[in-house]
């Protein structure tokens, strides 16, 4: 079984110094950390104006950064060779393209602050395209960087709507703004109850270890398959769905009437998720609020995989596997985190039997042919800060 190590954050940020120094020299000026998250419930309706509910994880990335005197930008990661170097005013969608995209996109987005040019080391312990959201990790690093060292005198809001610009204009993905907003408004022993419709947050205090309970989440390291077109495909089925039933959203319409108001089965098992989806987070709250971190938690969990596999058809063969494998062996319940198509899932696990469970997961992925999947435990850690 393979397991993945938290990295301590002066660590962490060691990674990012000692990087900065060997391809720029010198030091920098300081280390910026955010961190990855897993959603705990309300998954594929953060774009349909539903509720969300994810937290920090205590895997994160760092960002090395130093402030040049000139309008050039130069950045480098140790989870690749490809660097990147290029003038601030040529960075545009799809350049540059490859990973520099959500570091330049960053400062693309808030260069009507008077950005100017930064050498950016980067350094992470976030799986990277694992669902884990590597990529907000990124974004929300480098945009607190830019933010301190160009004294930019702006609140967190304006640094998400950057870091979600980036990833969807100049990296060209259609995401919501799920990840950027835990990245930067996570709080410790907390989850963030997030409300797509009107970006209102509620921090709600969950306490796993009070419950008996661990979070356990199974990055399948499955394959990255061809699934373009199929995230924008159910964003456009929602936008037809609305369209029909003569609605602005699916939030707040009872689910009979939305039944009654289509006719196309595919439409009706999607509005059928995104209307269920939202219930269950709702439910969600009420049980963290009132303490309960067990058994009814992972029933809604269990849920929504179900809703999410047959009714939105965004599962995988690795994480129904994942899933059924740790419901065999004792969970209180399991579901697919993430976008699906492969990446994570997270199994609400009591704690005695959390190996047992990883066990099992691991044996019936080699049984199936697919790959040993890496696991981690996951606390609800804090948001994007400076280190130094
Ligand atoms: P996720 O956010 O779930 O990890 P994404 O596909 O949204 O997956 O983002 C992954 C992409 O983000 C990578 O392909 C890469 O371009 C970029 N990225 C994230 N972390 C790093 C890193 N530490 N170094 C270089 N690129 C990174
Ligand atoms: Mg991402």
């Amino acid at each position: 079984m393979t397991w993945l190590d938290v990295v301590a954050e002066d660590d962490l940020a060691d990674g990012a110094a000692a990087l900065f120094r060997s391809a720029f020299g010198g030091e920098p000026d300081g280390v910026w950390i955010a961190p990855g998250r897993v959603n705990l419930i309300g998954e594929h309706i953060d774009y349909a104006g539903g509720l969300v509910l994810p937290f920090a994880l205590p895997y994160a990335t760092a960002v090395a950064v130093r402030r040049r005197e000139d309008t050039v930008m130069r950045a480098v990661s140790t989870r690749t060779d490809e660097s990147w170097t290029g003038q601030l005013e040529e960075i545009g969608p799809g350049t540059p393209s490859g990973w520099a995209a959500y570091v330049a996109g960053v400062a693309w987005a808030l260069q009507e602050h008077r950005i100017g040019g930064v050498d950016v080391a980067v350094h992470s312990s976030v799986p990277v395209g694992s669902g884990l959201s590597s990529s907000a990790a990124l974004e929300c690093s480098f945009a607190l960087a830019l933010s301190d060292l160009f004294g930019l005198a702006v609140d967190r809001n304006v640094l998400i709507d950057a870091s979600i610009r980036a990833e969807n204009e100049i990296a060209g993905a259609s995401t919501g703004g799920m990840d950027q907003n835990i990245a930067m408004s996570a709080r410790a022993g907390h989850a963030l109850l997030l409300d797509c419709l009107d970006g209102s947050t509620r921090q709600i205090p969950i306490d796993l270890a009070a419950s008996g309970t661990s979070l356990l989440v199974i990055d399948t390291n499955a394959p990255h398959r061809l699934v373009d077109g199929q995230y924008g495909a159910r964003r456009a089925a929602l936008d037809t769905a609305c369209s029909e039933l003569g609605v602005a959203t699916l939030r707040g319409l009872p689910l009979e009437e939305a039944v009654s108001g289509l006719v196309d089965d595919t439409l009706i098992a999607r509005v059928r998720h995104v209307i269920s989806e939202i219930r269950r987070v709702e439910l969600a709250v009420d049980l963290l609020d009132g303490g309960a971190a067990g058994a009814e938690l992972g029933e809604l969990m269990t849920a929504s995989h179900h809703s999410l596999r047959d009714d939105y058809e965004v599962s995988s063969p690795e994480l129904d596997s994942a899933v059924d494998a740790a419901l065999r062996t004792g969970a209180y319940g399991a579901r697919m985190t993430g976008g699906g198509f492969g990446g994570s899932a997270i199994a609400l696990v009591p704690s005695d039997l959390v190996r047992t469970v990883a066990d099992e997961i691991t044996s019936s992925a080699t049984r199936s042919g697919l790959p040993a999947p890496t696991f981690l435990i996951a606390e609800p850690a804090g948001s994007a800060h400076r280190f130094f």
